[in-house]
C-alpha cells in the first residue's frame, strides 16, 4: 500500500524511461527528445510542459494573494 504513496511517476512519455527525479527526466527530455524545458518566471523552476508551468504560476499567484491578503488583516 505504501508503495502508492512513494511518488509521482517520472516516466518520460516520448520513450517511457523510467526516472528516480524529476530533474533527472527533465534532463533527459531535453538532451535525448530535444524537448523545450519552461521556467517558471518567478522561482526558475523547470517544466516540461506549458500546462504544468501555468499550474505552477498559478498556484504561485495564489499564494502570494493569500500572503497578502493575511499581511493586510493586521
Ligand atoms: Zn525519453
Ligand atoms: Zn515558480
Amino acid at each position: 500500500m505504501l508503495k502508492f504513496l512513494l511518488q509521482k511517476k517520472n516516466n518520460c512519455t516520448s520513450c517511457k524511461e523510467k526516472f528516480r527525479t524529476s530533474e533527472e527526466l527533465l534532463k533527459h527530455a531535453k538532451e535525448i527528445h530535444k524537448q523545450i524545458i519552461r521556467k517558471c518566471s518567478n522561482c526558475g523552476k523547470q517544466f516540461l510542459s506549458e500546462k504544468e508551468r501555468l499550474h505552477h504560476m498559478k498556484e504561485e499567484k495564489q499564494r502570494e494573494i493569500d500572503y497578502r491578503r493575511h499581511k493586510n488583516l493586521k
